[in-house]
């Protein structure tokens, strides 16, 4: 028989579990009180008894899992579960994402969910919260992936549509429809006033957002431009999924690219037959996911999402004890 772990979270069938506030953080199946970082498929599922969420994530869940039992909280503001001490932080990843710091008898561990470390004009950067344990994500945890400005990927993404419009093609931008579409759509407008033309998937996320109050590029929904249109020289937005699909029979010559931190690696635009890649992410890269381990000052660290190994040979190097959990997440990139 093991002995009983005295871990302030603890990894159970259910998911990320904290005995001490007898509540989980993104659980993947139906628990009586969830702890929910942010609205991602993967961390946000349906069947929880409550959802605790942050006050700026709130609309999103409201989005994707409809009427539900919602507790909000202040970013920052301490709440009791059981004898726990919660606080949500800024994870700097999507709208309303969140750290989840727990303190019991003066132990702190903090849950990263995904976050990232560059700027994003749609959400409030990542806050760097001080801990005993971090679990860190590492979606991007090879030393491979280091992210380009996105404001110059910005650029390069409105120079692919001009050089589409020469040719008297559309560009066709795929972009996961939560947190991708509208960072990139905010950075588009430093450079461009010409409006994008949106999915009807990736339309609904930017409404969310634009009743936030996050400003974007102005848009229009593909489906109220005439039958029959011209898309020559307009940017498309569009979600991953609606590649090869019956919906792409509009655009009667189109190049297609894809925004994302996987288009770091050359062969996955090709394998996927993209006409161009974007390297812009929504997870911390290899350097960012170092120094952030390392600000915590978390003297133990549990990688998920991923590529654990890497980071955990590297931390163990520096004399961090570092481990990995089996976790569910991982669905949106
Ligand atoms: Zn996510
Ligand atoms: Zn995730």
């Amino acid at each position: 028989m093991s002995a009983v772990s005295r871990d302030l979270i603890q990894l159970r069938p259910e998911g990320l579990y904290c005995p001490a506030g007898d509540f989980h953080i993104d659980p993947w199946r139906p628990v009586p009180r969830a702890v929910i970082t942010h609205g991602h498929g993967d961390h946000a599922r349906i069947g929880m008894g409550a959802y605790h969420t942050t006050r700026s994530g709130l609309p999103i869940l409201e989005w994707r899992l409809g009427e539900q039992v919602y507790v909000a909280h202040e970013y920052g503001a301490p709440f009791r579960m059981g004898a726990a001490t919660v606080s949500l932080h800024p994870a700097g990843h999507v709208l309303g994402s969140a750290q989840v710091r727990v303190e019991v008898d003066g132990e702190v561990w903090v849950a990263s969910g995904d976050y990232k470390r560059q700027p994003d004009p749609t959400c409030v950067p990542f806050e760097v919260v001080r801990c005993d344990t971090f679990i860190t994500e590492a979606t991007f945890g090879l030393p491979v992936y280091r992210w380009p400005d996105t404001a110059e990927v910005a650029r390069d993404i409105v120079d692919w549509r001009d050089h589409c419009a020469g040719r008297g093609e559309a560009a066709v931008l795929f972009c996961y429809a939560l947190g991708k579409a509208q960072r990139v759509l905010a950075e588009l407008a430093v450079h461009t006033d010409r409006p994008a033309l949106l999915h009807g998937a990736v339309a609904a996320g930017v409404e969310v957002y634009r009743r936030a109050g996050v400003s974007m590029l102005a848009t229009l929904p593909v489906n109220e431009t005439a039958r029959g249109a011209d898309f020559a020289g307009q940017l498309v937005i569009a979600p991953p999924s609606a590649a090869g699909s019956a919906w792409m029979r509009r655009f009667r010559r189109a190049q297609q690219g894809f925004a994302s931190g996987w288009m770091r690696i050359r062969g996955n635009r090709r394998r996927r037959n993209y006409d161009r890649g974007f390297v812009v992410s929504d997870h911390a890269d290899w350097p960012d996911l170092m120094r952030t381990v390392r600000e915590t000052g978390a003297s133990r660290v549990i990688a998920t999402h991923g590529n654990t190994d890497a980071i955990i040979r590297a931390l163990r190097e520096d004399g961090i004890a570092a481990e990995a959990f089996r976790t569910d997440f991982g669905g949106e990139e």
